[in-house]
């Protein structure tokens, strides 16, 4: 099958270019080729460029662009934050800030990472989630202890697409005096993102999941904060981030992050009509189950279980019909673990089993929508008729 024939209902996974990134990083990826750092104009032209996109990004979010540091991506950002967050806490009086609040259904880039910090002392308590698929303010607040250092809590949530109170974390937060982190991976230019509202002190922000490239990402630091590094080197990114910038990559998120805001409310408008129908669709289908609630959900996300089928079978058998969707199980291990997203909600693990994610993007056509809602219900009968689950 050609790639344009392709189907793709899996942009949470990642997204195409944009045509207009793709113009604005060819440059840099030709003739445009100096080092940002050097002094000659061929490089200056490179250091420029990289300036223009952080006040891109810095306008669209509404931060400081001294605020903004790229990255090479939302796994290093996630990374960056916690770990050097922490070894900061602890320094400030032998792990005297020895505490750390996440939620049970952060992305493993925030996950493992936590994991990781347990091991060296840090103790850590994972919010849980409810079943409309988001943490409560009131368990943070019985949560926090005189020893919490961090709270990091997703903006969006990369399976089931929704929303957290952040602005409410946030003023919690404050508060108390303990720093707060959200991987904002899934929810910048998708819905509006307002970082001086939202009260955080570090923001997640990755390209690829916005149609810029893959390898390429920004954190935002608060300012208040003196922060320190976790790739060390060279002075760039303000001493910050070493290593010889992206500058293609950069300028295609300068790009991404500028046109995703500005389109946000015409493309918001389409994504939810595309989503009523696609839901008003599956729901003919039988024991079938909508994951997380539809308020305060991305416009773009729907994550539905089917009772007595496996995900994994349901993708080959949609990927053999040119339909790329994902499933909310196996992620990106090819595991055969049920998603730890579902199970945070409560689902049992033969229907976390069953679990379709269809996340679309502003190249989303309505005709690819009533295609996918023609090939569904046959496949999903088909793998019903071969299902022992189904049978009893
Ligand atoms: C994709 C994603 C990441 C990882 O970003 P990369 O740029 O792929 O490293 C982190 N968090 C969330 C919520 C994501 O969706």
């Amino acid at each position: 099958m050609k790639t344009t024939d392709i189907i793709y209902l899996d942009n949470a996974a990642t997204t195409r270019l944009s045509p207009a990134v793709l113009d604005a990083m060819l440059p840099y990826l030709n003739d445009c080729y100096g080092n940002p750092s050097s002094l000659y104009s061929l490089g200056r032209q490179s250091q420029t460029a990289i300036t223009k996109a952080r006040e891109e990004i810095a306008q669209s979010l509404n931060c400081d662009k001294r605020e903004i540091y790229f990255t090479g991506g939302g796994s290093e950002s996630n990374n960056w934050a916690i770990k050097t967050a922490a070894a900061i806490l602890a320094e400030s009086g032998t792990l005297a800030k020895k505490h750390i609040i996440s939620s049970e259904f952060e992305h493993h880039a925030a996950l493992h990472v936590l994991e990781t910090l347990q091991k060296t002392g840090f103790e850590v308590t994972l919010l849980p989630v409810y079943k409309d698929g988001r943490v409560r303010v009131a368990d943070l607040e019985k949560a926090l202890r005189p020893d919490t250092g961090l709270v990091t809590i997703m903006h969006a949530n990369n399976e089931i697409g929704t929303i957290q109170p952040i602005a409410e974390i946030g003023a919690v937060c404050h508060e108390r005096g303990v720093w707060l982190h959200t991987d904002a991976a899934q929810s910048v230019g998708k819905i509006p993102v307002d970082i001086a509202a939202l009260n955080v002190d570090f923001l997640t922000i990755s390209g690829h999941k916005i149609h810029a490239a893959k390898g390429v990402g920004a954190l935002y630091i608060n300012k208040r904060i003196k922060f320190g590094s976790l790739i060390q080197g060279g002075g760039q990114e303000r001493g910050l981030r070493a290593g010889t910038e992206n500058v293609a990559g950069i300028v295609g998120l300068g790009v991404a992050v500028r046109e995703a805001v500005d389109g946000l409310e015409a493309v918001t408008e389409r994504l939810l009509t595309l989503r009523q129908k696609l839901c008003d669709g599956i729901v003919k289908i039988e024991k079938s189950h909508l994951n997380g609630s539809l308020q305060n959900r991305l416009p773009s996300n729907l994550n539905f279980s089917f009772e007595g089928i496996e995900g994994e079978a349901l993708l080959l058998h949609l990927d053999l019909a040119g339909i790329c969707c994902s499933s909310g199980s196996a992620c990106t291990s090819g595991s055969l673990d049920p998603s730890h997203v579902l199970l945070a909600l409560g689902l049992p693990h033969e229907i976390a089993h069953g679990s379709l994610r269809i996340t679309t993007s502003k190249y989303t056509t309505d005709a690819e929508i009533d295609r996918f809602l023609e090939v569904l219900p046959g496949v999903v009968g088909r793998l019903r008729e071969m299902s022992p689950l189904w049978n009893k």
